[in-house]
């Protein structure tokens, strides 16, 4: 298998904010694979919270020496996993394979992984602004989208007030990610409040590691589940400790494999389920689709909050994030626009 990568910078629609900061555009790592006269190709956005780059999952993916059998997928991100971080780097690499091995057997990933085509519907995630601008974002995904997820933690005490703002302006269900940024104190404070507006669960409330995860988990009169504590399945016993649902991502996990096993584990566990994203174009995207069924929640957005998506395919049907039933991941290059 020849393989090779490239970094691709995707222009955002309108600027995103979460407690950590802003940004306008993104990078993403674009990794191609031939092999007997099929190309597989797999996106993935590398997390800068983890010490990734774009520059370091290049890097990573330049280093990589497939073999010649792209159906050896276990032995193949056995080998993957034991170099250390780039999880994103690896994601890439795992979609590229899956879309390949699609593409020759003539199915979709879905179907070559014996899971339903649908899942839940996806959230619509309004970053962190004031309130009356978080509430104006929620009235105008009426009728198009089914949940929002708002980003919290301003660290301005209105956090409260953000979500009072969006359930006047919304009667969508709401789910909050505070991207680490409260306390234990902040948090016992502010959740009862967001149980009676009907919040159906809050993200990462806590500092990664916050040795009072497991009070909070035991008070907290939500659902508590965790995004920057989980990362692959050798997170998942310590998250039961700490939450009540996992937010699985394919930049963390490595991939679609171990996202299968993060997803099965987590049900041995009594543990919910949550795929989330990055901003990252409908190829990246595609891959969450394939694996969302078997996920309570999902949120799989980021194409949506592009200027442009250069990999169209996956389709928003009544809410829901479909794959394309077409071989691999199904999504193909948009064709280039001439320009003056
Ligand atoms: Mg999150």
């Amino acid at each position: 298998m020849d393989i090779r990568a490239r970094v691709v910078t995707l222009e955002l629609a309108e600027r995103f904010t979460i407690a950590r900061g802003s940004t306008d555009t993104t990078e993403v790592v674009h990794v191609e694979i031939d092999h007997a006269g099929e190309r597989g190709n797999g996106e993935a956005a590398p997390i800068e919270r983890y010490d990734e780059s774009a520059a370091s999952a290049l890097a990573f993916v330049e280093r990589t020496e497939l073999g010649d059998d792209p159906f050896s997928l276990e032995d193949l991100g056995e080998r993957l996993a034991k170099r250390p971080g780039e999880q994103a780097a690896k994601a890439a690499i795992d979609a590229a394979l899956h879309d390949l091995c699609g593409k020759l057997l003539g199915l979709p990933v879905w179907r070559l992984l014996g899971l339903r085509r649908a899942g839940p519907p996806t959230s619509w995630t309004i970053g962190l602004a004031d309130p009356d601008a978080m509430a104006g974002k929620a009235a105008a995904a009426q009728g198009r989208f089914r949940r929002l997820k708002l980003k919290l933690g301003g660290g301005d005490g209105l956090d409260v007030e953000r979500v009072r703002a969006v359930r006047s302006a919304s009667k969508l269900p709401l789910q909050v990610d505070v991207n680490e940024w409260w306390s234990l104190e902040e948090a016992l404070e502010a959740l009862p409040q967001l149980a009676e507006l009907g919040v159906q669960y809050c993200e990462q409330p806590l500092r990664a590691g916050d040795p009072d995860g497991p009070e909070l988990r035991r008070r907290s009169p939500l659902p508590i589940y965790v995004d920057e504590d989980c990362h692959t399945l050798a997170d998942l016993a310590a998250c039961a400790e700490r939450a009540h649902g996992v937010t699985i991502k394919l930049a963390k996990s490595g991939g679609m494999r171990e996202a299968v096993r993060m997803a099965h584990a987590a049900r041995a566990l009594g543990l919910g389920v949550m795929l989330g994203c990055m901003l990252e174009s409908g190829l990246g995207i595609s891959a969450g689709c394939q694996v969302a069924s078997l996920c309570d929640h999902v949120d799989l957005d980021g194409n949506l909050l592009l200027a442009h998506d250069p990999w169209p395919g996956v389709q928003l049907v009544d809410g829901v994030q479909l794959p394309p039933a077409s071989p691999g991941l199904g999504v193909h290059p948009a064709p280039r626009v001439a320009l003056d």
